[in-house]
């Protein structure tokens, strides 16, 4: 292989990482600047089954010293440098009227301002061996929307010193963007092919190239009438739920009015929105309306046989699922139980055990629930908005999903766990967590609630590590001491 030496920035993770792993085929030596240095490990193992010879440079780039620094190691170890691809800062994708000004100070500064020092820096060593320089842009500079307008801004900002560049190159005998890692495939993207392609009848190499325009889903825009996503849930919840679909790239208006749609799902629409005082225009090629179920309950003889709807639609029953009808009964959603499978399959086993004369209701039934989105949300019991409502005094304990041990090993550090405990006594009253697994640590909980144990006996409760239940004995840790310690 010839001798030939690439600087990766941002390497530690997603298309960083994969950049690395890719060119460590076609280069001898691949250091890894990232900030964060534990995880440039696992990239550093890759790059070296790949046939190339790693080193690791755990720097904040968005300081002088610090490109300095990285260059002098890379001559120092190799004594050239032949690519400089530059990929690492991430931009807040907040919506340009939102966007804060040191949160546009903090998308310049590496992505940027960042790319430039390290370019120059590294200027005299690329023209000697007549290297390369990789300004990575997203495309968004390409398409602005406002959901991306600060990352659109400065790819075009740095699209626009690349060119300056490559003038300069051309002149100076650097031969800017000749190293073009081509398409790299993260972990992420990855794993959504691998269930994507076989369900769409591809393989993930076809589906890989007609992504992400034929799995249109290159962009997403949510909007939501009310002042929070998922209006049943606390603040927080939603907030945090909506702080990580944004880091997605989703767009999220709220309190948005759609004042027009026009065009055919699955061809090409376009909405008008009112959101945030401004009128908008939203263009997609899909609309999905998910604006809630109602009950199927009108027209099929229901007030013939005496079955009464409640002023919802609902048919109207007691605890124990009868209807006002004698003899008749009704279960899941058209009798207003919770929107749920587990829901309904519990109201057949009730009526199941009442026709059978058993005493079964749907009273203080604990109904927890699980939203699949990554990362999950699951909640069983009270929220804090609900104890509030019906004026049960809660001690509330969080703990953030980087604090819990196993997502140091998994990177999902997303998220948090929250748990609700009586005020003047030991009862666990309501647990919601946003992470991955919610739902299985979840069940501990729900499992522990239906128990009446005191809540801690979690809290001191052996729990192996490296699970994510593990973190319970944390967020247990967390409640404030009650009257009576
Ligand atoms: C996209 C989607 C995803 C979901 N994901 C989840 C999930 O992950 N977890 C979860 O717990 N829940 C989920 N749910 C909710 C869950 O599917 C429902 O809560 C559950 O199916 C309700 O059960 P049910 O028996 O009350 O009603 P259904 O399952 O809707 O059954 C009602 C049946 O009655 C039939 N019917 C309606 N009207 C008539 C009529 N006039 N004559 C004869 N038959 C009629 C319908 O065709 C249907 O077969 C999801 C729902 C949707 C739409």
């Amino acid at each position: 292989m010839k001798k030939s030496v690439a600087i990766v920035t941002g390497a530690s993770q997603g298309i960083g990482r994969a950049t690395a792993i890719r060119l460590a085929k076609d280069f001898s030596g691949v250091v890894l600047a990232a900030r964060d240095g534990r995880a440039l490990e696992e990239t550093a193992g890759e790059v070296k089954a790949n046939g190339a010879d790693p080193l690791k440079a755990a720097l904040d780039l968005r300081s002088k010293e610090s490109a300095e620094t990285l260059v002098k190691q890379t001559l120092d170890r190799f004594g050239r440098i032949d690519a400089l691809v530059n990929i690492a800062g991430a931009v807040p994708q907040i919506d340009l009227f939102e966007m804060t000004d040191a949160q546009w100070q903090d998308g310049l500064e590496l992505k940027f301002h960042g790319a430039r020092r390290l370019t120059i820096l590294a200027w005299d060593a690329l023209k000697a061996s007549q290297g390369s320089v990789v300004l990575m842009s997203g495309s968004a500079a390409l398409d602005p929307k406002p959901g991306f307008a600060a990352v659109a801004a400065i790819n075009a900002a740095i699209i626009a010193m690349a060119k300056a560049f490559a003038e300069q190159g051309i002149k100076d005998g650097v031969q800017v963007n000749s190293v073009v890692p081509g398409p790299v495939m993260t972990h992420r993207r990855q794993t959504f092919m691998e269930k994507w392609a076989p369900a769409h009848g591809m393989t993930v190499e076809e589906a890989t190239k007609k992504f992400p325009a034929e799995v249109g889903i290159s962009r997403v825009t949510i909007l939501q009438s009310g002042p929070q996503l998922m209006s049943q849930e606390d603040p927080d919840v939603a907030e945090e739920m909506q702080r990580i679909l944004r880091g997605e790239g989703i767009q999220i208006l709220l309190a948005a009015e759609t004042l027009n749609v026009q065009g055919r799902s699955g061809e090409g629409v376009s909405l008008t929105v009112r959101a945030s005082s401004r009128e908008q225009t939203i263009e997609g090629s899909d609309l999905l309306i998910a604006a809630g179920r109602i009950p199927n309950t009108a027209g099929i003889g229901l007030e013939e046989a005496g079955v009464k709807l409640d002023g919802h639609g609902y048919i109207r029953v007691n605890e124990r699922l009868e209807t006002t009808t004698p003899g008749v009964w009704a279960l899941g959603e058209c009798a207003g139980s919770p929107q749920f499978t587990h829901a309904s399959a519990d109201d057949f086993r009730i009526i199941r055990d009442n026709l059978a004369g058993g005493e079964r209701s749907t009273r203080d039934r604990l109904v927890p629930y699980c939203l699949f989105s990554d990362p999950s949300l699951a909640h069983v019991g009270l929220s804090e908005r609900e104890a509030q409502r019906l004026g049960v005094g809660v001690r509330v304990a969080k703990l953030p999903m980087s604090a819990v041990l196993r997502t140091e090993a998994t990177e999902e550090t997303q998220g948090f766990m929250k748990a609700l405990v009586g005020a003047s006594d030991e009862r666990i009253l309501g647990f919601t967590m946003i992470g991955s697994e919610a739902g299985e640590v979840m069940a501990a909980v729900q499992t522990a609630m239906l128990a009446e144990l005191p809540y801690g006996r979690l809290r001191d409760a052996v729990l192996a590590h490296p699970t994510m239940a593990e973190g319970l004995c944390a967020l247990f840790s967390n409640v404030a001491p009650g009257p009576a310690q």
